[in-house]
């Protein structure tokens, strides 16, 4: 089968690879037809993880069931389902308690596992014509029908808008509150989504790349542009001087200042800063244990230096960690079904697996209108550049037509 491979810093192929199949009677194997790059698997592309050479990306997976294992009992042959990139076995003890992000039992000696990514065990991705799927009866979502004519939203459901959600509940936010959110990415901006969704009285998103700024209004938010002065001073001029009741952390260990400059404790002390006193902090922007190509001697060994200080004087709190996909995907797959919302508002280009390797390039530069690559691996569904209103326009990607907006990394 073709699937994308990883061969070394900024460079990924696609080649033919041994077939997916099923491994154990309570497999099952699934066809995909929509799978998404994620800014996780940036910190692989760019170099800056474990990861082996040869290993299948993809972890935000979306197919129909062509075979089940002799065990499977629930999923379908036929069905169309949405995979939580976690891989989790249903039974641990982490599981038990809905913590699929922490699962004991698939990635031995660590806690988690996902499909095509560094440390998480030999899974190998969907960024591939298939894919196999472990303990399938649990880890399944099976869609609604009709599903296949609204893909673009529910491969949303895999990682990227739960994770946003997971941002918002990790810092606890309650109707009528107001929220800061660092990072206008995909992540970032699926917290403001889920956010407004959950009735906040303000959403305040700060990034510096125009497109993504864009977005943040076009869902309802306030956008801060950090590259037009101190993001705490402008959240603060906006609140009266209050700050925010909450604050989500969407950037992660590579958040840089404008000038493309690394630092990775620079989103968690602006955070420390904008948040109001007793409030609290979600953290899902990935922090690395060991870091080993920073060129900071702290982040190296996955340490910042951190406002303690200032955090304790406040008396906030924080939550971190991978999402715990299955703890929301069936809730906000009704969402979707409901007609209640939209998460492919995001998705800027439907492209087939062979144009992988160039939309890693457009997505890692984030070059201006990049904002989701949703690869189709049966390219008769890949339309190009999507327009906004979610009705796609068949368009290849024409290099240069893009320009780069000012402010990203150097
Ligand atoms: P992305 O790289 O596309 O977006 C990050 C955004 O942050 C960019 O728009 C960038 O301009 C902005 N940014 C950089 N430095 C900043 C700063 N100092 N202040 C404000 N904004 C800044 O990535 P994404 O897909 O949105 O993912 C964001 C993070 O979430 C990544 O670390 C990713 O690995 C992580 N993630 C975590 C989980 C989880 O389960 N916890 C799941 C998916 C992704
Ligand atoms: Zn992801």
């Amino acid at each position: 089968m073709k699937a994308l491979v990883y061969r070394g810093p900024k460079n990924v192929r696609v080649e033919n690879v041994p077939d997916a199949r099923i491994e154990q009677e309570t497999d099952c194997l699934v066809k995909i037809t929509s799978t998404n790059i994620c800014g996780s698997d940036l910190h692989m592309y760019e170099g800056r993880t474990s990861v082996e050479e040869g290993k299948v990306l993809g972890h935000e997976n979306l197919g129909a069931v062509v075979e089940a294992g002799s065990a499977v009992r629930r999923v379908k042959t036929g069905d169309v389902v949405c995979l939580p990139f976690n891989i989790a076995c249903g039974y641990c003890k982490n599981c038990e308690r809905g913590y699929t992000g922490f699962c004991l039992t698939m990635n031995p000696g660590s806690a988690g596992a996902a499909y095509g990514y560094a440390e998480m065990g030999p899974y190998q991705g969907g960024q591939a014509e298939f894919l196999r799927v472990p303990y399938a009866d649990f880890n399944c979502l099976v869609l609604p029908e009709g599903a296949e004519d609204q893909e673009d939203d529910y491969v949303m459901l895999a990682d990227i808008w739960p994770t946003g959600y997971h941002a918002t509940e990790l810092a606890c936010l309650q109707p009528g509150e107001s929220v800061v959110i660092y990072g206008a990415g995909p992540v970032g901006l699926f917290a403001a989504y889920s956010a407004i969704l959950k009735g906040a009285s303000g959403v305040y998103v700060v990034d510096r790349l125009k497109d993504r700024l864009r977005l943040v209004e076009e869902i309802g938010a306030t956008p801060i542009d950090d590259s037009k002065g101190s993001p705490v001073e402008q959240l603060k001029e906006l609140t009266g001087g209050a700050g925010a009741d909450k604050g989500c952390e969407c950037v992660g260990y590579q958040a840089h200042d404008v000038s493309g400059d690394e630092h990775s404790n620079m989103t968690l002390n602006n955070l420390v800063e904008s948040v109001k006193p007793t409030g609290r902090i979600g953290i899902v922007g990935v922090f690395p244990s060991e870091d080993p190509k920073s060129k900071d001697k702290l982040e190296k060994q996955g340490k910042i230096a951190f406002d303690i200080g200032k955090f304790f004087e406040k008396g906030l709190s924080m939550g971190s960690g991978q999402c715990n996909v299955k703890a929301y995907n069936r809730h906000l797959c009704d969402l979707i079904a409901a007609g209640k919302a939209k998460p492919s508002f995001l998705v800027s280009h439907e492209l087939a697996l062979d144009e992988a390797p160039e939309a890693y390039k457009h997505f890692d530069e984030r070059d201006a209108g990049w904002t989701k690559v949703v690869l189709k691996p049966d390219a008769r569904k890949a339309a190009g550049v999507r327009e906004r209103s979610g009705k796609s326009k068949v368009s290849p990607i024409r290099k240069h037509e893009h320009a780069k907006s000012a402010g990203t990394r150097g």
